[in-house]
């Protein structure tokens, strides 16, 4: 089918076109530098960015694909989790779609769709495989049973964080560094020092730790200790070598996020091992998962850093798979719901 999707759930307005696994269009503008002075995303600046891009991504994407709206057969849109003002556009906007063009319309899980953009790179997903999702808001490690969540156990969580996200740690970190907003990749392009230069905690490692939280992550102890790190050095009197201190807490987040993917897959006999979200785009974690998945006997599917960050072909790909699982299409009443579960992929 050739499948309309839209994003809007945090600060990038995403229109995508896909048939089937193809990608014919996946058009995102991003109101990204409004919220940088703020050193994080301001709901309500998110909301009106939204309002004033979609139509014109929504253009744009149909000239990219070459493809005139009535020769779409459903539209999916993000209906969760994310920021309720930005969500509701997108699925205001698709809703209007649906009825003007009086084509089924798919609400669909946003997280589930960091995991699904793989499809359109590397083909159908090895079910059952091990997804590592690393964004901005979320960061938990998932079995995928039916990336659809229509057969068996569709979409479970092994585990996620405790407190920060992964990314929530990059970008607090990069402002604790006087780096600018959104910090992920500045510290990832800053990361040039010696990754051993300091040695920053990783959270959840310890055996006790392991026994509860052996699929956990938690990152607002790195962030302190990094915090600590550079108070002490300042109060000194001493420079910080910002090379040295990204590459070291940059290691500390990676060193966790791949052992603990690759220990899912052994622990649940998965042979596959996808990455999803924003943080997926990071060079050292890509490095260090090809790494550790590959000594291990496992396949790593690593979409492009293009396909990582918020964009609404991962959207449409999603509503593809659930139309082709035989998913029911969302009625006229659907709504937003900003505390979605990943284990929900359609409502
Ligand atoms: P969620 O998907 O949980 O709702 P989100 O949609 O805001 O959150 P994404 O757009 O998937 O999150 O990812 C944004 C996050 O990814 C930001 O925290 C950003 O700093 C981080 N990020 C982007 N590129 C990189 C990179 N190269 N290295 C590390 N982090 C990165
Ligand atoms: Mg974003
Ligand atoms: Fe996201």
């Amino acid at each position: 089918p050739l499948v309309l999707g839209i994003e809007s759930s945090c600060d990038e307005t995403g229109v995508g076109i896909v048939r089937g696994h193809e990608l014919l269009a996946n058009e995102v503008a991003s109101s990204v530098e409004e919220h940088a002075r703020f050193g994080g995303v301001v709901p309500e600046i998110a909301s009106r960015a939204h309002l004033e891009a979609m139509l014109p991504t929504l253009e744009r994407a149909c000239t990219t694909a070459d493809v005139d709206l009535t020769e779409v057969d459903a539209i999916a849109v993000t209906a969760g989790p994310g920021l309720m003002g930005a969500l509701v556009v997108g699925v205001a906007a698709a809703k209007a779609l649906a009825y003007a063009l009086d084509k089924p319309l798919y609400g669909v899980n946003h997280l589930a769709g960091h995991v699904a953009v793989d499809l359109l790179e590397h083909g159908p997903l090895p079910e059952p495989c091990v997804a590592l999702l690393v964004s901005g808001g979320h960061t938990s490690l998932l079995l995928v049973d039916d990336i659809a969540g229509v057969r068996g156990r569709g979409i479970t969580e092994l585990g996620a964080t405790i407190d920060d996200a992964a990314g929530e740690a990059y970008d607090k970190v990069a402002r604790l560094l006087g780096l600018p907003y959104p910090g992920g990749p500045v510290i990832d392009r800053a990361a040039t020092g010696d990754p051993r230069a300091i040695a920053f905690p990783r959270g959840l490692t310890s055996p006790r730790d392991l026994e509860r939280h052996r699929f956990d992550f938690s990152f607002s102890g790195l962030k302190s200790a990094v915090a600590r790190w550079v108070e002490t050095r300042e109060r000194a009197g001493l420079d910080v070598p910002l090379p040295d201190v990204a590459a070291s807490f940059q290691e500390a987040v990676c060193d966790v996020l791949s052992a603990k993917a690759v220990d899912a897959c052994l622990a649940t006999g998965a042979q596959h091992l996808l990455i999803g979200g924003g943080v997926a785009a990071n060079g050292r974690l890509r490095a260090l998962l090809a790494e550790r998945a590959a000594a291990a006997g496992i396949t790593l599917r690593t979409p492009r850093p293009g396909l990582c960050t918020d964009n609404g072909a991962m959207i449409a790909v999603l509503g593809t798979e659930v139309i082709r699982a035989g998913g029911r299409p969302s009625g006229p009443e659907l709504g937003a719901d900003s505390g979605l579960p990943v284990s929900r992929v359609l409502v």
